[in-house]
């Protein structure tokens, strides 16, 4: 088979991994300048924030393993392609000295043991480490139940390393995916996390900031929606992981349906993209926010709210929080208030040092005035032109809101008047 049509297969089959945030994008023509679609080019952004492309490829489609959601299953019909180690390490070089790419995505299907499989992803890693002497950003996937030595090994070689939880319960796991075990997927995250903090209590202070192992820490991914799986599970379990894995990323992947099974949803059912924003949009309050997942999702209500972000949804059903006075809340109390992110509170902290914030000073630092206004007083009085019934606040925050914009009344400088707070 020739290396073209390699790359094409196991550039197609990667692209259900969802993290690269522009992997698997179609909504432009594949051939078009710039296109991320076109055999497995992505973007992922890097420990410092930069945006690299990388190639993204899986080591190889063939599987050993039947999870129910993937289209690389054994028991799928499907065309199947394997690289070698030395195609793959001089594809990605040429690939990088054409520019056409930062880095490389490595993930791989289970190809006939866990072990053999993380030693041909490896000899790749080595031959672009050290016969290449390739430094770029490498994001590679551990295959769970593979041995610790290998584990070990890829985070030597990866800046990051990612293990796949796919599932937030044991028994959405058992159900879909049953060659794997919590404990195979547990077992190398907690390898890695230790790993990291123990090279880095071996650096030297002065190079404290020089990580060698993992430098950009491990990442994980899960499906939504291909299990009954409600988002407080999913919220709780990426909690979890944060706090006691030291993951530096969840990402969520909504289902596409591409198997047929009973236990599945219908193959002809959309995914729901607008639930994976949504749990996007609560992870961010988790990670910058503090945020507890309990607080965004509760037994009465194990969903988040579709028709408003979470923290707007939050501060609906915590109206005794409010108001908030722009002069004299606290930072951690400024983040609660919708509209208000790290920056504007921290803008807000900056400016009150030297002055009193005036109502007319808050969209200037950023303040998205149409959602926080509802929530805010400014030296003793609301922000807000008026003040809703919980119903008007609960449509003027939503998404609808924003598509029937001329419904609402626009909230300008100008318009900005007070209401005492005792009104
Ligand atoms: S192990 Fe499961 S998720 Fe991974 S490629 Fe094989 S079937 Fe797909």
């Amino acid at each position: 088979m020739l290396i073209s049509d390699k790359l094409n297969i196991l550039g197609e089959s990667a692209r259900y991994d969802v993290s690269c945030s522009s992997s698997g994008s179609t909504g432009r023509d594949s051939g078009s300048f710039g296109s991320a679609a076109v055999s497995g080019i992505c973007h992922s952004w890097t420990e410092d924030g930069r945006c690299v492309s990388l190639l993204k490829v899986l080591m190889t489609n063939h599987c050993e393993y039947d999870c129910l959601y993937c289209i690389n299953r054994r028991s799928n019909d499907h065309v199947r392609a394997i690289f070698e180690p030395e195609e793959l390490a001089d594809l990605t070089i040429s690939f990088y000295r054409r520019n056409m790419i930062e880095g490389l995505f490595l993930s791989s299907a289970v190809w006939r043991s866990p072990d053999q499989t993380m030693e041909r992803m490896i000899r790749t890693l080595e031959l672009l480490r050290d016969h290449h002497g390739f430094g770029g950003y490498i994001h590679a996937k551990a295959i769970p139940g593979a041995s610790s030595t290998l584990i070990h090994r890829m985070g030597m070689l990866a800046d990051r390393v990612s293990i796949n939880v796919e599932q937030a319960t044991t028994a959405g796991l058992k159900l879909l995916a049953p060659d794997k075990s919590v404990h195979s997927l547990a077992q190398p995250m907690l390898q890695l996390r230790d790993g990291r903090q123990e090279y880095k209590e071996l650096m030297p202070r002065s190079q404290v900031k020089k990580q060698v192992f993992m430098p950009a820490g491990q990442s994980t991914q899960i499906i939504i929606g291909a299990s009954s799986e409600n988002d407080k599970q999913i919220l709780r379990m990426s909690q979890k992981l944060y706090d006691d894995y030291q993951l530096k990323r969840v990402y969520y992947s909504a289902y596409i349906p591409i198997n047929s099974n009973p236990l599945l949803p219908s193959i002809w059912s959309a995914p729901p993209l607008l639930r994976e924003h949504r749990l996007y949009q609560a992870d961010w309050l988790l990670r910058f926010y503090k945020f507890k997942s309990d607080e965004l999702v509760s037994d009465a209500n194990p969903e988040l709210d579709l028709e408003l972000d979470p923290k707007c949804a939050w501060a609906l059903q915590h109206l005794d929080f409010f108001p908030v006075d722009i002069n004299r809340a606290d930072y951690q109390t400024l983040l609660r208030v919708p509209g208000i992110g790290t920056i504007s509170a921290r803008r807000i902290m900056a400016a009150r040092r030297s002055h009193s914030l005036r109502p007319e000073n808050l969209s200037g630092i950023g303040i998205v005035l149409k959602r926080a206004s509802w929530f805010i007083t400014c030296q003793g009085k609301y922000v807000a032109p008026f003040y809703p019934e919980a119903s008007k606040l609960r449509f003027l925050l939503s998404d609808k809101a924003g598509r029937k914009r001329q419904d609402v009344r626009q909230i300008s400088l100008e318009e900005l008047q007070y209401h005492d707070t005792a009104n």
